[in-house]
């Protein structure tokens, strides 16, 4: 595997995913596969045939003949590439949804409406389970038994802690210590 492919701006073909690239492991020198050996080939036929597949796997040889093995399959899988890269392309649409272009395939339009329909629903629950009142109660028991000062709430880095964890607390989460004293009295 060549290591230009690292400079990914400028490369008119394809553009690895690096979520894609980290799942990509080097394949050993001799593989076996259907009981066969194949002999790794670095690189020879990758540098004339720049394409997705040697980002993604590796070139060897049997009996003088051309394969490629998917990097990302746990279990060695050999295809035979004597013919163009078609198969292990096509490989990589079927197994891995990854095209040509070194992208994740995107869903189809009913998927990402199911999903969408989930993370609603999701959410909604969530939403739900979320009581203003026991956010407050939490916070000033909190706040009176260690002792900590009102002032808190009005820092910062408290509200960044907080919203961290909870992005969907700005709008309960108060900006002034008299709120919360408020709250209190
Ligand atoms: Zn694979």
């Amino acid at each position: 595997m060549s290591s230009d492919t690292e400079s990914d701006s400028d490369s008119p073909v394809f553009n690895l995913d690096p979520a894609i690239a980290a799942s990509v492991c080097p394949g050993p020198e001799k593989a076996t596969y259907n009981h066969r050996e194949y002999i790794r080939h670095p690189g020879i036929h990758a540098a004339q045939d720049p394409s997705v597949i040697w980002s993604v796997g590796e070139e060897y040889e049997r009996n003088k003949k051309r394969f490629w093995r998917c990097g990302i399959c746990k279990r060695t899988k050999m295809l035979a590439i004597q013919n163009g890269t078609s198969s292990a392309l096509r490989h990589l649409k079927k197994d891995h949804k990854i095209n040509k272009q070194g992208k994740r395939i995107q869903l189809n339009q009913t998927t990402i409406m199911e999903a969408t329909a989930i993370a609603a629903q999701t959410v909604a629950q969530i939403v739900t389970r979320f009581n203003a009142n026991t956010f407050r109660y939490l916070l000033i028991r909190w706040i009176v038994t260690m002792h900590i000062a009102l002032t808190c709430v009005e820092s910062e880095i408290f509200r960044d802690w907080v919203l961290y964890i909870a992005p969907g607390l700005k709008d309960y989460l108060v900006k002034s210590a008299n709120a919360i004293r408020r709250w209190i009295l």
